[in-house]
């Protein structure tokens, strides 16, 4: 990464040194992960994928193939349970404190509701979720605990797609839309990835297009350039729609990491695009 990082700060600190806007959000990320530290089950197996590529090949993402086991379900609720236990409504911004409260007493009256809440996540994306506060707020806790149950399953699943075409433009594990684009190097040039930003898989997709309506004409797709450096703005004319992409490697884990460039989906509605790329965080 070619961005400096001023003597003694890490690229987190740098990052939000130069974004301060973004410190709530950051400190929000910070409670969660430490609201799981004494998390301590075992990871779930990752699937036999084999036993769902006639779905995979259909283009029916993983989570939701017919045949999947939907223990993953349950422990991402046990684990919502245990976040919500955990995290201090005061460490929430002002907006989340009392849906956090109702949520708390909901789950310690019937625990079983957390896999419900999870499944609910899965049925497709809902576009008006963030418009309703606390839909979001359920929809945000229910990723950051499915995120536990479903990364130890990237690798695995990665490696196993190798072998299977997937070109659609959602994700081949959860199915939601992608959150944002990169730019990475391989063997025949430069490719595209498109990233999630509820499960955080990054999968291949055509390196140009509007993954949101199909658009490729390229009279009808343009890049908006901002200040910051490595960033564009990918918009399409058709759908008026835009993708925030990355266009350096490194970094992924804070670049891809959708709330750490709000600044640039503000950037894309400004000059009249649409976000409908599918994100964890309302504006
Ligand atoms: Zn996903
Ligand atoms: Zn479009």
């Amino acid at each position: 990464m070619s961005r400096q990082c001023p003597e003694g700060l890490t690229m987190m600190s740098s990052w939000l040194h130069d974004h301060p806007y973004l410190d709530e959000l950051a400190r929000l990320q910070e409670r969660v992960q430490e609201s799981l530290v004494d998390w301590v089950q075992l990871p779930l197996p990752a699937p036999r994928c084999d036993m769902h590529a006639g779905d995979l090949s259909q283009g029916i993402p993983l989570l939701m193939s017919s045949n999947l086991d939907r223990t993953f379900a349950v422990h991402a609720g046990e684990v919502l349970c245990h976040l919500i236990a955990r995290i201090s409504p005061a460490d929430l911004p002002e907006g989340f404190r009392a849906q956090c409260e109702q949520l708390r007493e909901r789950l310690r009256q019937a625990p079983e509701l957390a896999a419900h809440l999870v499944e609910t996540q899965l049925a497709g994306p809902a576009d008006q979720e963030n418009a309703d506060p606390e839909q979001g707020f359920i929809k945000f806790f229910c990723w950051m605990a499915l995120a536990v149950v479903l990364r130890p399953w990237h690798e695995s699943f990665d490696k196993w797609r190798q072998n299977l075409q997937w070109e659609h433009p959602y994700c081949p594990l959860c199915g939601a839309r992608p959150a944002m684009a990169q730019l990475t190097r391989s063997r025949s040039g430069r490719r595209r990835l498109l990233a999630c930003g509820c499960c955080g898989l990054r999968w291949a997709y055509q390196r140009i297009g509007c993954p949101f309506c199909g658009n490729d004409e390229h009279d009808q797709l343009a890049i908006l350039e901002p200040e910051e450096e490595n960033w564009r703005i990918d918009v399409c004319h058709r759908c008026h729609g835009f993708l925030k992409t990355y266009t350096r490697e490194g970094e992924e884990a804070l670049m891809l990491a959708d709330w750490s460039t709000l600044h640039l989906d503000a950037l894309g509605m400004q000059q009249g695009y649409l976000r409908l790329a599918q994100s964890l965080y309302g504006l």
